[in-house]
């Protein structure tokens, strides 16, 4: 059984929003920030939009850059559009 500092502190940490590791994408020991698979332009914020990667803001700013601003994808498409940028391909020549 947990204590109950342990839960509150799982509970914490759950809902930390970044914290320091490696980056999934380029290998960095960085800040990692949730990043939304599907916009929140698009998709809005809270539990309907949930689906999030943690990345570093280089990273971030990468793929952001890689993602249209005003046409909006379907999902499957910003999920493809995140695979196909974790394996270094262009994603958008692929998809659009
Ligand atoms: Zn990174």
């Amino acid at each position: 059984m947990l204590s109950e500092t342990k839960k509150r502190k799982r509970g914490e940490n759950k809902k930390a929003r970044f914290y320091t590791s490696v980056c999934p994408k380029c290998f960095q020991l960085e800040i990692l920030t949730a990043y939304h698979i599907y916009p929140p332009r698009f998709f809005g914020k809270g539990k309907h939009n949930s689906y999030r990667i943690r990345i570093c803001e280089n990273c971030q700013q990468e793929i952001e850059g890689l993602t249209p601003k005003k046409t909006k994808l379907t999902k499957e498409q910003y999920v493809e559009l995140i695979k196909l940028w974790f394996k270094g391909e262009h994603p958008l020549i692929k998809l659009l």
